[in-house]
C-alpha cells in the first residue's frame, strides 16, 4: 500500500490542515494559521475556548446545578409532560 505522506516533507500533514477562518485584527488579512480539529480556527482565535469544566473546576456552592441533576430534572419534566398529555386525553376521552 502507498503512502500519500511525504517522508521528504515532515510538515505535509501541517501545512495540507484547514486553515483558520479568523481574520487578524493588526492586518485585517485573513490568519492562515492551521485550524484546530474539529474548529474552524486557530488556536489562537477561540478554538478550545471557554472555562474548563470539571469536578475540579467547578464553583460548588450546592449540588442543584450539577450535570447529573440537570439529567434528572429534564427527565422528570419529560415523564411530568407525559402525564399531562395521558391526564387530557383521558378526561378528553370519557
Ligand atoms: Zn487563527
Amino acid at each position: 500500500m502507498k503512502s500519500t505522506v511525504n517522508p521528504m516533507r515532515p510538515a505535509q500533514r501541517l501545512a495540507d490542515a484547514p486553515r483558520c477562518k479568523a481574520t487578524a485584527k493588526t492586518t485585517r488579512c485573513r490568519c492562515k494559521g492551521p485550524a484546530v480539529k474539529g474548529w474552524s480556527v486557530c488556536r489562537m482565535h477561540g478554538a478550545r475556548g471557554g472555562a474548563p469544566f470539571g469536578p475540579a473546576n467547578g464553583r460548588w456552592r450546592h449540588g442543584n446545578r450539577t450535570g447529573e441533576v440537570e439529567a434528572m430534572r429534564r427527565e422528570l419534566c419529560e415523564l411530568m409532560a407525559d402525564a399531562r398529555l395521558t391526564a387530557k386525553r383521558s378526561t378528553s376521552v370519557g
